[in-house]
């Protein structure tokens, strides 16, 4: 049974596998640096701060910031006609890196430029699980 082709996922390359093997597993994996200490992300074979080849894998904390968004109401590719209205964003994460995401769980009116969010998991396929991100659950309006 042939399914419909879908424009939001991946294809995991030798330098990005390990990445999609982590959020399977619920863990967010950026690659750290040992010459230079930076970390980056996209996931590359050399840090692309120095050059090095030194660069290892870690778990990010999954808490970021959201870096810019933007609340989508038309995409006529699949899966996202059925998705819209959706958030499309870029959230910085704690670490450094900025990566492209969706944010979930949160009204549009709440979306606010350098607020608080945590990774999430989406499974999407048996091998894709993409991170996407939310408010915490412990930010509920009192905190500061
Ligand atoms: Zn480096």
């Amino acid at each position: 049974m042939a399914s419909p082709p879908r424009f939001d996922l991946p294809t995991p390359d030798d330098s990005t596998e390990a990445f999609w093997a982590g959020t399977r597993e619920g863990r967010l994996r950026i690659k750290r640096c040992h010459a230079c200490r930076r970390v980056h992300f996209y996931p590359r074979p050399f840090c692309p701060h120095c050059w090095s080849e030194d660069v290892a894998w870690e778990d990010a904390s999954g808490k970021a910031r959201l870096y810019t968004y933007s609340v989508v109401y038309q995409n006529d590719l699949p899966p996202f006609p059925e998705r819209v209205p959706y958030v499309a964003a870029i959230v910085e994460l704690e670490e450094g890196p900025r990566l492209m995401t969706n944010v979930v769980d949160c009204p549009f009116d709440r979306l606010q430029v350098g607020m608080e969010l945590e990774v999430a998991y989406r499974q999407e396929t048996d091998d894709i699980t993409l991170p996407v991100f939310r408010p915490p659950a412990s930010l509920s309006g009192t905190r500061s």
